[in-house]
């Protein structure tokens, strides 16, 4: 199966794309982690894109979108996957349907972990103490939801409107929300099998 994790900074998608990743037997692949990682090492990369993540912005798509396919092209991704925090823009969408499409294949499923907004920016504050992240300051985290607003939640509509949206409430404990996780792909991995 080949499943997106998304939803607005904070919502969790990192620490349940883990367990989603496990359940469908492909990697997990966070694009923030990708990026992190580039910034880490400080590559050619990492240095384009350490301007934008500090500030809250989206690093640009060609940039993405190019290490995306890279990604997405190694072996242990061919049938399955978990994407964390990609798409996040209509052309990024586009990418990754073309992407898929040249190989036969499609998104099997949306997972959309929703919580207010003010839960997002405490749980954010909450984790900045431990993080590091450049970005986990009130202020930027403010902008990020706004970004996101802006020009990724339309996207979640969309994929709603091509069905294959599992809109799961994000709120409670981790293990409440896991299963709830769990609960939706299951429900739609037994319908496709
Ligand atoms: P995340 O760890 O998913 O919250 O991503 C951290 C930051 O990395 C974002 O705020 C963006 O600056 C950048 N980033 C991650 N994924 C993308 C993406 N798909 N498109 C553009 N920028 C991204």
């Amino acid at each position: 199966m080949r499943l997106l994790i998304m939803g607005p900074p904070g919502a969790g998608k990192g620490t349940h794309a883990g367990a989603l990743a496990a359940l469908v037997d492909g990697p997990h692949i966070s694009t923030g982690d990708l990026f992190r990682d580039h910034v880490g090492r400080r590559t050619e990369l990492g240095r384009l894109a350490e301007k934008y993540i500090s500030a809250g912005e989206y690093v640009p798509d060609a940039v993405t979108d190019d290490m995306v396919r890279d990604r997405l092209g190694r072996p242990d991704a061919a049938r399955a996957f978990v994407l964390d925090g990609y798409p996040r823009t209509g052309t990024q969408v586009a990418t990754l349907d073309a992407l898929l499409d040249a190989r036969g294949a499609a998104v099997d499923a949306v997972v959309e972990l929703t919580v207010p907004d003010d839960e997002l920016v405490a749980r954010i504050l909450r984790r900045s103490a431990v993080s590091g992240r450049s970005d986990d300051t009130e202020d930027v985290v403010r902008h990020r939801l706004a970004v996101y607003a802006d020009q990724t939640a339309p996207l979640v509509r969309a994929y709603g409107e091509r069905g294959l949206l599992l809109r799961v409430d994000g709120t409670g404990t981790m293990d409440d929300v896991r299963r709830r996780v769990e609960g939706a792909v299951a429900a739609i991995a037994g319908a496709t099998a």
